[in-house]
């Protein structure tokens, strides 16, 4: 159902101030992990005001180890909605087990499977079946045949808004968190008619090399990006080391525009 064949053109996923796919840039920015409603408004006005549309931020999160922060999750998911409400941005965020998708989507506009969830497979078939799109992430260690078979467990249960995002995956190479392999998206968008997104901040997992493989995914013909901003990178509460300021976002889309305007997408 993914196949390119099936639909002869490629599709746009579009909620509320999110628009992504054949030609438009979709922009979702916001803090790995919601830490408080005065940390997620700052944060959503300061990527509104830079040109993001949509509010990306975790209320849910799928820690390394136990023993880091979880998330503020359901009352999160309040901060979240509170942000809408303030700035019209969609909201982008993780759901984590089927117990929760009916959760989630009743505060969300876009529901996140995160990496490490990318192959369980009741949590797609739950998301398969609710009305919102779904941003589903790369494994770290999935191939592309299990990447598309991953989305098409969510395609097959009725819901066809799905956007596939690139996060990097696990490599030899240890310079970067992951390695962002950024062949998937011309290889995807002549494969597949979903739209492709690119995260260079799980995708390096360094702060200064954000921007520059942000701009080089819009080259290879990325639909959009997600992008994590903290008003304070330094005292973010997960993915410190990879979030960049609201002024470095600012930054990085005065060139982005740039960028998608020579390439002739629409934002
Ligand atoms: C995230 O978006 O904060 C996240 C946990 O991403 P991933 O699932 O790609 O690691
Ligand atoms: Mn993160």
């Amino acid at each position: 159902v993914a196949s390119l064949e099936t639909k002869l053109e490629h599709s746009v996923v579009e909620t509320g101030s999110l628009k992504l796919g054949n030609g438009h840039l979709g922009v979702i920015a916001g803090p790995c992990s919601v830490e408080s409603e005065e940390q997620i408004l700052e944060s959503a006005k300061a990527v509104k005001a830079a040109g993001a549309t949509a509010l990306r931020g975790g209320a849910f999160k799928p820690r390394t180890s136990p023993y880091s922060f979880q998330g503020l999750k359901e009352v999160g998911l309040q901060y979240l909605a509170a942000a809408r409400e303030a700035t019209g941005l969609s909201i982008v965020t993780e759901v984590m087990t089927p117990e929760h998708v009916d959760l989630v989507a009743q505060y969300s506009d876009v529901l996140q499977i995160g990496a490490r969830n990318m192959q369980n497979y009741h949590l797609l078939q739950a998301v398969g079946e609710i009305d919102k799109p779904v941003l589903l992430k790369r494994g770290p260690s999935a191939t592309i045949d299990e990447f598309l078979l991953a989305a098409e467990y969510i395609l097959d249960g009725g819901n066809s808004n799905v956007i596939l995002c690139e996060r990097g995956i696990r490599t030899f190479e240890a310079h970067t968190r992951f390695t962002l392999p950024l062949a998937t998206v011309p290889y995807l968008k002549e494969r597949t008619h979903l739209p492709v997104v690119v995260d260079p901040s799980h995708g390096t997992g360094i702060a200064s090399l954000v921007k520059p493989m942000a701009l080089a995914g819009i080259a290879a013909g990325a639909d959009g990006l997600i992008i994590e901003v903290h008003p304070n990178p330094a005292e973010a509460a997960s993915d410190a080391a990879q979030t960049i300021s609201t002024e470095a976002f600012a930054d990085l889309m005065v060139q982005c525009r740039k960028v998608a305007g020579a390439l002739g997408y629409k934002m």
